[in-house]
């Protein structure tokens, strides 16, 4: 039996989602800042939304226009530049799409995508201009997904990935896990998810409950930037994921005035590591149009890495990987 877990002093998960911040002028209110003193442009939103919950917002300093949190999420004028070699899909990922809502690029992980939708919009993220709205499979589609990782033993894990796939119900999340616990050569589920640091509140018994039914093992992998990000509320959700015996590892972006510096990335690995998550990825950014603004150039990058491997221990230290289209496999950068 699980422990009894804390109550949260806030609304549910649900109400938060359907509670977020969509206004930018009603986000620079919140945090004290006047819109004059930024690049703010609405014409960005159009394709590409706000979307912030306010937990999020909380952790954000008040007056602060060059916030780490702040600029994650800020539509600005920067991202109507155009960046030599930033296109709008540059993974290439339609060519890895089998059926819709799956990627199977990598050896014995598959991806799937359960929705497109997330908590969040983070202004640098790839999946920006992915066709979402073809790849929000529906009932017999995700039947076939299913069909084909039950047709391919070599395929152990599954990636549950997105969108953020906690945006889906804990009731829609059982149908799928029931599916895949009955695929005999599967090993593993892993989420990758940034709920537990924008939403923690997601984190609930019913979700903790959801997973302890399965023999399947679960990973977690969370995304967060900054040690800001991660306050006593986020802390504690990841406590209750251990106990619950899921492993936690963290994945973040690097990204200019955000975390391209060794006190922000050392802050963060030593944060997470109070919080029981492991540091793996640090990732360049993928030159996806509108995003130039937050590229941290190589050298920059692989100087902060020697900076970091002189300041923390090892297992602290997140491998920095690029993503390459080619590739089948994320590619160390060294
Ligand atoms: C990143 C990624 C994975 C997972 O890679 P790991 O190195 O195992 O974390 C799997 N499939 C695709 C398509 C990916 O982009
Ligand atoms: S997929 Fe991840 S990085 Fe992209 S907007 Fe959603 S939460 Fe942010």
């Amino acid at each position: 039996m699980l422990k009894p877990i804390p109550l949260h002093n806030q609304s549910s998960w649900q109400d938060c989602l359907s509670d977020l911040i969509t206004d930018p002028l009603e986000l620079l209110e919140l945090v004290g800042i006047q819109p004059e003193q930024l690049d703010l442009s609405m014409d960005v939103l159009r394709e590409f939304p706000l979307r912030v919950p306010r937990s999020f917002v909380n952790r954000m300093q008040q007056g602060n226009p060059q916030d780490p949190l702040l600029l994650q999420v800020l539509p600005q004028k920067k991202e109507l530049t155009n960046y030599p070699g930033f296109i709008s899909d540059p993974l290439a990922e339609q060519q890895f799409n089998p059926k819709p809502g799956i990627l199977h690029k990598y050896a014995g992980r598959v991806l799937l995508m359960p929705t497109s939708s997330c908590a969040i919009h983070c202004r640098y993220c790839f999946r920006r201009h992915f066709p979402y709205s073809e790849n929000r499979p529906n009932k017999k589609q995700w039947l076939e997904s299913l069909q084909y990782i039950l047709a391919d033993p070599s395929i152990t894990e599954v990636i549950l990935s997105g969108g953020d796939p906690l945006a889906i119900s804990d009731k829609h999340l059982e149908w799928l896990l029931e599916h895949l616990a009955a695929i005999p050569h599967l090993q593993r589920v892993r989420i990758h998810t940034r709920f537990p640091v924008v939403i923690p509140q997601r984190i609930n018994q019913n979700f903790c409950d959801l997973l302890a039914h399965y023999q399947l093992r679960f990973v977690v992998v969370l995304h967060a930037n900054h040690a800001q990000e991660l306050n006593d509320e986020v802390k504690n959700a990841c406590k209750i994921l251990k106990e619950s015996g899921v492993d936690l590892f963290n994945q973040s972006v690097l990204l200019k005035d955000i975390n391209d510096n060794a006190q922000a990335l050392v802050d963060l690995s030593e944060r997470l590591f109070t919080c029981g998550v492991t540091p793996y990825y640090l990732h360049l950014l993928d030159k996806v149009k509108g995003s130039g603004h937050f590229n941290v150039g190589m050298p920059i990058a692989k100087n902060l890495m020697t900076e970091l491997r002189a300041l923390l221990p090892g297992y602290l230290v997140p491998t920095l990987v690029q993503e390459q289209v080619a590739a089948t496999n994320k590619t160390p950068v060294l």
